[in-house]
């Protein structure tokens, strides 16, 4: 079409002069010879329709490749690109549409997350910086969630990176597919992923994170035809209203929320509230030293436990259990072959040394007996593996004490540390400990202050009912023990507890649910 234009262009003029000639009074061969105006205005009526032509021409076929381009410029990368023909405008319509693939591929790899699909962790802090600053402009509220997947590493670790994956990918799924138009989702770290929520106050946004934490719960994720996995998730959730947002507040709140979501028995959705603004309790992060030393107890505490039982199974028989050094030292040789980090390699030999633990529970005769075993005795064989599992799970309470020890100097009407919940907010476990902490700072001597007597204390706990202590925990110390001085039973400590009657039938959680 171009070249037909051009051939026009110069093809046009001529004619009309030529007709001009031939029409003109006498014809063209006549002495007076031919009119100049005539001639000219042939020509330019020659080059006007051909420039009518080109222009009808390009407005039809080059304009919407130029509306295309200027769009994908602007960053519609979705945009279809016109481009039918063979001409120079379909040519130019199929390099620009390249163009804008590569370009959606391109930035399909800097904004998304591969395994997932959804927005990847610099894409979602574009967003929420975008959606702080719209919220900032026209004084809208803005939450933010923070969703993480409780004990993911146990998928990976009994199922496989594989299967892992997969989950992830469904718990992405289970979010996307329930959120609003509006709302944002990405994966802000490993088992991490982020909501934004523009337009919502904190209370909707808690809500949804809600409705979020009960589909993924109770969605069966699907690993293979024999296999699904449950998992569940822990939500944090901040929010503010126009100017009070910022990017950097709003990602720590909520990361602070699900991290009060995790001690307080995971599995449930927190939402972040000041303590109080006459009284901010600091949250200052522990020093460098103390988290050295730490660590330091920490490992004697591990060693001494995991030593206690390793020292129950070093006597017992081969096939009883014996921990055995041999298979110990030739995993962790392998371990290390196979390049493993540190405490990879540690988790090999410590698995190493247990890994017939569940054969303690395994009937004796059964292990002792001399001939093949029958198909019932076989069975019983066969669960060692997962009662190995059941024991150690059962030995992992030192972790669970965390949520308590976390929350012991929390006070009941706020302003405790170091987070400064309040009321059942506070796990229970942490308020029992609160009030026996503190009954005995109270009645014994202290450098600074001498002891008070057994009748002050109960009257100094029963003033700081509702404010320091939860009023329910005091009527029960004060049922328990206000008559009497109550004393110290070693057993306790020993871990020897007499089997009481009501902790056993009533069975509540220990941490109250938000
Ligand atoms: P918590 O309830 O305290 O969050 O426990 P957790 O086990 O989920 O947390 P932790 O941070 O100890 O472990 C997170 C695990 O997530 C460890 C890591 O191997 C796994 N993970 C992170 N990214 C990926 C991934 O892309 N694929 C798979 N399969 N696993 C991942
Ligand atoms: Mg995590
Ligand atoms: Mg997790």
């Amino acid at each position: 079409m171009i070249r037909a234009l051009s051939g026009l262009g110069l093809l046009a003029p001529i004619a009309f002069v030529a007709l001009a000639l031939l029409v003109s009074p006498g014809g063209p061969f006549t002495t007076a010879g031919p009119d100049p105006i005539a001639l000219l205005a042939a020509s330019a009526l020659g080059a006007s329709l051909t420039a009518a032509i080109a222009s009808i021409w390009i407005r039809a076929h080059v304009t919407p490749v130029v509306n295309a381009a200027e769009r994908l410029a602007a960053g519609e990368l979705t945009t279809l690109v016109p481009a039918q023909n063979s001409g120079l405008d379909g040519r130019l319509g199929r390099a620009v549409a390249q163009l804008g693939a590569t370009l959606a591929t391109t930035h399909d790899a800097a904004t998304v997350d591969r395994l997932t699909g959804i927005a990847n962790r610099p894409a979602l802090l574009g967003m929420l910086f975008g959606e702080v600053e719209r919220g900032a402009r026209y004084n809208r509220p803005l939450s933010v969630g923070f969703v993480d997947i409780d004990l993911f590493k146990v998928v990976n670790d009994s199922h496989g990176h594989h299967a892992g994956d997969l989950v992830l990918r469904g718990v992405a799924d289970v979010l996307r597919t329930n959120l609003r138009a509006t709302d944002m989702l990405g994966r802000y770290g490993g088992e991490e992923f982020m909501l934004i929520l523009p337009e919502t106050g904190i209370e909707d946004a808690a809500s949804l994170s809600e409705k979020l934490r009960l589909l993924v719960g109770g969605t069966h994720f699907r690993i293979d035809d024999d296999l699904t996995v449950d998992v569940t998730v822990s939500i944090g959730v901040a929010g503010g209203l126009g100017g009070n947002l910022h990017i950097d507040e709003l990602v720590r709140d909520a990361d602070a929320a699900m991290y009060s979501a995790k001690s307080l028995g995971r599995n449930q959705v927190y939402v972040f509230s000041e303590p109080n603004d006459d009284a901010r309790i600091p949250r200052a992060p522990i020093s460098n030293d103390g988290r050295a030393r730490a660590s330091d107890v920490a490992q004697l505490a591990r060693l001494a436990a995991e030593q206690a039982l390793i020292s129950t199974l070093t006597p017992c028989a081969n096939h009883r259990g014996h921990a055995s050094a041999l298979i110990a030292t030739l995993s962790v040789g392998m371990a290390r072959r196979l390049g493993l980090p540190d405490p990879e390699v540690d988790r090999v030999r410590l698995a190493a040394l247990l890994h017939d633990v569940g054969k303690l529970a395994l009937p004796e005769e059964i292990l002792e007996k001399p001939a093949a075993l029958t198909a019932v005795e076989w069975q019983s064989v066969v669960q060692h593996p997962r009662i190995g599992q059941v024991i150690l799970e059962q030995a992992s309470v030192l972790r669970d004490a965390v949520p308590i020890v976390l929350h012991h100097h929390e006070r009941f009407g706020g302003h405790g540390y170091p987070y400064g919940l309040r009321g059942l907010e506070i796990p229970l476990g942490a308020r029992i400990v609160a009030l026996a902490d503190a009954y005995d700072a109270m009645t014994a001597d202290r450098p600074y202050k001498r002891a008070m007597t057994h009748a002050q204390a109960i009257r100094e706990i029963q003033r700081h009912a509702g404010t320091q202590f939860d009023p329910d925990v005091v009527t029960v110390f004060c049922d328990l023990y206000s008559a009497e001085r109550p004393v110290a039973d070693l057993a306790i400590v020993r871990g020897i507890m007499a089997p009481t009657t009501s902790a056993r039938r009533a069975g509540h959680p220990i941490h109250a649910a938000s």
